[in-house]
């Protein structure tokens, strides 16, 4: 049986995680694989983005690593230059990477502000910018961009830089969605909640105290379901929006939290 995303050329941004587990780039690359599709694995750190190749290699995926930060827009027009050339075009564009440094209004440097703004935010339009040519050219394409709850709710650890950028993907988002609508190419936000990932434990135990596990039962205890949701339910959701079922789903902002965003 064909995969939902069978013969496609997907990028996914972030495709390692920031540590052991599995975090929501590594869950989406590895889906996007088993569902058919070639993956370039884009990610600051080899060994994190060669760990998840490994994984889909003996799944019989086919995948490529691609080293960048995505920051840059000369790395964001040599990573597709890599796709196109490795795979001939570019389907999906999963725009995954993401850091938070937390913090509020005084506490939170110039640098930190224009290091957030730009890994999470500006990497998006660089990305985007970088696969429209592919994507036009053959009138269709799938982007999918991560952003968070943050975006549209204060959470426990106040992180200024963080939610602006996050709420910035959504806008940003929309009007990708619009200006392309006519063209075939499809832009989609996720919002996730609180995710058991690497991610939070590289970026915020510091926030909750230095403590993992009290962090972890902190965050479950703020669930409705009484539990963190995980990277598998943010790559689900972004596997169906990458996959043609969601053909008529553009500009949506979907939400992943376990139904926490309605109690806050
Ligand atoms: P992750 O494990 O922290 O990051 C994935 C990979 O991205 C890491 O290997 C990291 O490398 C790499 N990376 C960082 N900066 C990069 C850059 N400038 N260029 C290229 N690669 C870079 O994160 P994840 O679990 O896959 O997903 C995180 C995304 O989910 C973020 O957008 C985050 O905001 C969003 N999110 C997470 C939660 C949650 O609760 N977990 C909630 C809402 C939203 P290094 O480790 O070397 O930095």
């Amino acid at each position: 049986m064909a995969g939902r995303v069978q013969g496609k050329v997907a990028i996914v941004t972030g495709a390692g995680s920031g540590g052991a587990g599995i975090g929501n780039g590594k869950a989406a690359a590895i889906l996007l694989a088993r569902e058919g599709a070639k993956v370039v694995l884009v990610d600051l750190n080899r060994n994190a983005a060669e760990e998840t190749q490994a994984i889909i290699s003996a799944e019989g995926g086919e995948s490529i690593v691609c080293v960048a930060d995505v920051s840059s827009a000369r790395a964001c027009d040599a990573i597709v230059a890599t796709t196109t050339k490795a795979f001939g075009t570019v389907d999906i564009l999963h725009n995954n990477v993401g850091i938070e440094e937390a913090g509020g209004l005084e506490d939170t440097s110039e640098e930190s502000w224009d290091r957030t703004l730009a890994v999470n935010l500006k990497s998006m339009f660089l990305m985007c910018r970088a696969a429209a040519g592919p994507m036009k050219a053959q009138r269709s394409g799938a982007i999918v961009n991560i952003s968070s709850i943050n975006a549209i709710r204060t959470l426990p650890a106040i992180s200024l830089a963080y939610g602006v950028s996050k709420a910035g993907v959504i806008a940003f988002t929309r009007e990708v969605a619009v200006e392309f609508a006519a063209t075939g190419i499809r832009a989609n936000s996720i919002l996730p909640g609180m995710m058991q990932t690497p991610f939070v434990v590289t970026s915020l135990t510091e926030a909750y105290g230095g403590d993992i596990s009290a962090m972890t039962s902190q965050r479950d205890a703020l669930c409705p379901t009484g539990k963190q949701g995980e990277g598998w339910d943010v790559a689900n959701l972004a596997l169906f929006l990458a996959s043609d079922e969601a053909k008529y789903i553009t500009g949506a902002a979907v939400i992943v939290d376990g139904a926490q965003t309605c109690r806050i």
